[in-house]
């Protein structure tokens, strides 16, 4: 008898944990206060919480319908078409996800085949390179470059080749908290077009947007619509990250190969969160409205703070995220700082490295600000007096 385990030959031998996860638990590990991993430090409305004690109680707890349930995904229907005058069939161009992340691995897979080429962008969320090379295909980095971290769109067009097959978007951008203008999706519509790509685009951070800007979907284009898989996240936009559950727009024929694959990746969402968030979206449609300038506030209370203090910095235009430059405080790498600053400061921070295949190298960390004022008074307070 051979007892030997077998060997395996990992598929991603560079990955390590997520940063996400590293920053969480150091943080944890040393008492410090947590702007690394992007997760509200306060709960999501009484209300949505209330509702998914409702369904869980009354029995909604056996499996849902593939697509998501019905209820939600006319909800979400009815949004689109408030928010971005994109007019979607719930039946057959909605499917609601167990979060942003998975339905980004069901619309990679459902269409990147071995050799193909993906665009993206550093610095670029984490779960994208390796979504395209377990589907066997090619991601081409391209860069955004500080400090507006704007999409060169000469740059992409000299990038597309016979095998380009898809361009990944994020806007608003984690972690630069770059927005989308009209030009971007005019200038993303006609490389699509021309070179006949799908658009992933992920738009998780749909409403923190801020200054009165517009949040540019690519459902409001009416031609990227018809390419694009939209991918968003009730976690964002609730403030419950860990009910781990988003959903993705795409146009019928591009559903029917996404949920080809998400029936065998998570098969469904679970029924009850779903139920509560229906509700939720019905009864309260002024949270969405509300949720911008909740968080600009947030952002300006963090920005004053900042601005007491060393760190260089523009005020994100969206996200709850804020780069900031820590040039004038150490030499230090990124990682090694926000190390120290973890455990010797007591705030704990992302290092823009991880972001990066090849990275600049700048003194760069992203802070997260979707806290109590309070949490974040006290990270000022540290963060002012380095
Ligand atoms: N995309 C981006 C840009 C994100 O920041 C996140 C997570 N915060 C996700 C996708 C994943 O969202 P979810 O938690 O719904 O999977
Ligand atoms: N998207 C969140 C962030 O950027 C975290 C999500 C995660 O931990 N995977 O901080």
């Amino acid at each position: 008898m051979n007892h030997r385990p077998p060997r395996i030959e990992s598929k991603l031998p560079d990955v390590g944990t997520t940063i996400f996860t590293v920053m969480s638990q150091m943080a944890h590990d040393a008492g410090a206060i947590n702007l690394s991993q992007g997760y509200p430090d306060y709960d999501g409305p009484p209300r949505l919480i209330e509702r998914l004690q409702h369904y869980a109680g009354h029995g909604y707890n056996q499996y849902a319908p593939l697509a998501g349930v019905p209820v939600l995904r006319q909800a979400v229907a009815a949004k689109v078409a408030r928010f971005y005058d994109h007019a979607c069939d719930a039946d057959a161009q909605v499917t609601i996800t167990p979060g942003a992340t998975e339905a980004i691995y069901c619309a990679v897979t459902a269409v990147v085949r071995p050799g193909d080429e993906v665009i993206m962008f550093d610095p670029v969320y984490d779960c994208y390179d390796p979504a395209v090379r377990l589907a066997g295909g090619v991601p081409v980095h391209l860069t955004l470059a500080a400090p507006d971290y704007r999409i060169d769109w000469d740059a992409v067009g000299r990038a597309i080749t016979p095998r380009t097959r898809m361009i990944m978007v994020n806007a608003p951008h984690n972690p630069s908290g770059s927005v989308f203008t009209p030009d971007d999706i005019a200038a993303l519509r006609e490389l699509a077009v021309r070179h006949d790509l799908v658009v992933v685009s992920d738009e998780v951070y749909e409403h923190l947007v801020y200054d009165g800007r517009r949040h540019e979907s690519v459902l409001r284009d009416a031609v990227l619509a018809r390419r694009s898989y939209a991918v968003f996240s009730f976690g964002k936009t609730f403030h419950v990250t860990g009910w781990k559950t988003g959903y993705c727009v795409a146009p019928a024929d591009l559903m029917t190969e996404f949920r080809r694959v998400h029936q065998f990746v998570a098969f469904v969402t679970n029924t009850p969160v779903q139920h509560a968030l229906a509700d939720f979206m019905t009864s309260d449609p002024q949270h969405l409205d509300e949720l911008p300038a909740f968080y600009q506030r947030k952002r300006d209370r963090f920005a004053a703070a900042l601005t007491r203090s060393r760190f260089g910095f523009t005020p994100a235009a969206g996200t709850f995220f804020q780069l900031a430059d820590y040039s004038a405080i150490s030499d230090l790498d990124d990682m090694a700082f926000v190390t120290w600053l973890t455990r010797e400061v007591g705030v704990a921070a992302i290092p823009m490295s991880v972001f990066y295949k090849a990275p600049p190298g700048d003194r760069t960390v992203r802070f997260c600000f979707c806290k109590e004022d309070e949490t974040l008074e006290r990270a000022a307070a540290k963060l002012a007096a380095l």
